[in-house]
């Protein structure tokens, strides 16, 4: 904020106002007093001049009307002597009635005696006995101020002379100028001393004033903590302390915000969903790191852009649309590699009077949902397919037998016996989905046993030894060690059986199968069985534990498989705390291996 400038600061302005006031007061005062005291001194001169005047008319009087004979002075001689006792300062003329001068009290002026005079005043007072009670004139030589009289000399009626005066009234003057100095004076102190109280008096403002002003600017940068001192209980004090209480609930209110606004964020920042929130326009003001993770974006450069540009619909969608029509997007930003599904939830942010403020976007990552419910459709339609494929095979086998074949001796045996096979392929399918399904939703129970693998493990290859029709060649290569495993026994077998049959499945003739039991860190047993067959393609490796795959749907469906087998084996051998994988090269063999771990303790006792 701008500092206040010295011209326009409350300061100055009280300092001149004080000042001003003083000034035009003593002023007014001044010149009404100077004037009344100039008036009264100059009428106080002049009247005890008139005085005197009149006392020496009187005395010259009486000189003039006595009769003078030899031994008595002249006339001139004695209104000498009367003026030389009259005055000192005063320049005094006597003339008589001829108008001419018989004495005066300026020594240097002696030469005067005798003239006339015929100044009009003199004349008027000859003549007329006018007096000429006091006018003031400018002397040229000295410039001073005089106060001139011109008074009748009279006997009765009778005027027998008259006197003229000319008096300098430089001291009254000075007695005036002596006065207004000391007025002068006594301004420039009353100035100084209101200057000096405006000083202080703009201060007991200013100066909370200013105080408020730092803590308003304290206040904007979240300084709340600044309090206004108070100097007393004035107006401006009380103005101190609603601003003290302003700035306490200020604060409150900062806090509370403050609070929902962390709660807010912490909120969003713990949510896994992603949020973002747009203006009325549509442009981001908000938007959380699980929803800038979700689109890939940097959170900082995505602010204030368009949201339809952010979730990449700004093609398909206007804002309007968005508002009005849709609820909920699913984004598809799959990639060859991943696939990868959002949904987005709109919902919109309307203000009391009904007026669009905003939208929020909620986004969630459904490509696991969306994997799931692509599985689950997979799933029944395989299932369906499965169980379509020998009902249609029974239909028509069971349609040539009701049409007559049953009375065929050759034939309806061997129809019979095909509806046989595949009720049984059938009632197999439906029980393994029913295994699938329990090991799905854990709702098993293993009988676990103690078994020293190499022999079951021999045991199993017998009885695969013992029934196949192929010429093809067992290896074995099981150490006869004391090794024990808890596991289901039966469970295993199905893992083994399968992994034998579909070696067996694919051995070419003359084939080999490689048998191989070993340990793997003395903490798991591993068991590999090798084939010579046709292998599994590189491409399809990882799919061949995935439920209903097969390789190589027609062919397999001749040999019977229903492609579940593995599936199962796999869900088995990881429910006993195994691993199970595969490793095939095309047209060399393949090889199916699992762990099962081993218990430490048990060996211990054992041994
Ligand atoms: P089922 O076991 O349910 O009777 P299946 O044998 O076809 O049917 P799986 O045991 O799950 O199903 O095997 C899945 C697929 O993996 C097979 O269809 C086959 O294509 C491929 N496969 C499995 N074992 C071998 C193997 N040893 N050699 C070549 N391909 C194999
Ligand atoms: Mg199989």
């Amino acid at each position: 904020m701008k500092q206040v400038g010295f011209f326009k600061s409350i300061h100055f302005k009280f300092v001149l106002i004080y000042v001003l006031l003083i000034l035009i007061a003593m002023q007014i005062i001044g010149v009404y007093f100077v004037q009344r005291i100039e008036k009264q001194l100059v009428t106080n001169f002049s009247e005890s001049l008139n005085e005197r005047v009149d006392l020496l008319a009187y005395n010259l009087e009486q000189e003039m009307i006595i009769e003078r004979d030899e031994k008595m002075p002249t006339l001139e001689v004695k209104v000498q002597s009367i003026l030389t006792d009259f005055l000192e300062d005063a320049d005094v003329r006597v003339i008589d009635k001829n108008s001419r001068v018989i004495g005066t009290t300026n020594i240097n002026n002696q030469q005067l005696i005798g003239r006339r005079i015929t100044d009009i005043p003199v004349k008027q007072a000859l003549v007329a006995g006018f007096r000429d009670p006091g006018k003031v004139l400018i002397d040229q030589q000295s410039g001073h101020r005089m106060l001139v009289l011109t008074v009748p000399i009279k006997s009765g009626t009778n005027v027998l002379g008259v006197i003229t005066l000319e008096a300098s009234m430089e001291s009254v003057y000075d007695q005036l100028k002596q006065i207004n100095n000391i007025f002068v004076k006594g301004t420039v102190i009353a100035l100084s001393i209101t200057a000096l109280l405006g000083i202080f008096l703009a201060q007991t403002i200013t100066r909370p004033l200013s105080d408020m002003r730092k803590q308003a600017l304290e206040m904007t940068k979240g300084n709340f903590t600044r309090k206004v001192k108070i100097y007393g209980y004035d107006e401006i004090g009380q103005l101190g302390i609603t601003f003290n209480n302003l700035t306490k609930r200020l604060q409150e209110a900062q806090a509370t915000t403050e609070g929902e606004r962390r709660k807010l964020s912490s909120v969003l920042a713990y949510m896994t969903d992603g949020v973002i929130a747009t203006d009325r326009k549509g442009r981001i003001i908000l938007i959380n790191d699980p929803a800038a993770e979700m689109l890939n974006v940097p959170r900082e450069t995505v602010l204030a852009e368009s949201v339809l540009t952010v979730l990449g619909i700004e093609d398909e969608y206007s804002l309007e649309q968005i508002i009005e029509d849709v609820d909920s997007l699913t984004l598809d930003f799959s990639t060859s590699q991943k696939p990868y599904i959002l949904k987005v939830s709109f919902s919109v942010i309307q203000k009391e009077t009904g007026l669009v403020n905003g939208l929020i976007a909620v986004l969630y990552d459904v490509t696991e949902q969306e994997k799931i419910e692509e599985e689950r459709r997979e799933f029944v339609a395989n299932v369906s397919h499965e169980l379509r494929t020998p009902l249609t095979t029974m239909r028509s086998y069971l349609e040539a037998l009701a049409e007559g074949a049953w009375q065929d001796q050759e034939i309806a045996p061997r129809f019979l016996d095909v509806t046989q096979t595949e009720t049984e392929r059938m009632i197999r399918l439906v029980n393994d989905l029913l295994q699938l399904s329990k090991l799905d939703s854990k709702d098993y129970r293993f009988i676990k046993d103690w078994v020293h693998f190499p022999s079951y493990f021999n045991r199993i290859i017998d009885r695969f030894e013992l029934t196949k029709n192929q010429n093809v060649t067992f290896i074995r290569n099981i150490p006869n060690q004391e090794t024990f495993v808890e596991m289901d026994e039966d469970k295993i077998t199905q893992v083994l059986d399968n992994i034998i049959s579909n070696a067996l499945k694919y051995s070419p003739e003359g084939g080999k199968i490689e048998f191989d039991l070993s340990m793997v860190n003395e903490e798991s047993i591993k068991v590999c069985v090798t084939d010579q067959g046709v292998g599994i393609p590189k491409e399809n490796i990882n799919n061949v534990f995935d439920r209903f795959y097969r390789v190589d749907k027609a062919r397999t469906r001749k040999l019977g498989g229903t492609g579940l087998g593995l599936a199962i084996a796999k869900e088995m051998v990881n429910a006993h705390g195994g691993e199970i994988w595969v490793e095939s090269e095309e047209g060399i063999g393949t090889t199916i291996c699992f762990t099962l771990p081993l218990d430490k303790d048990f060996k211990d006792d054992w041994e």
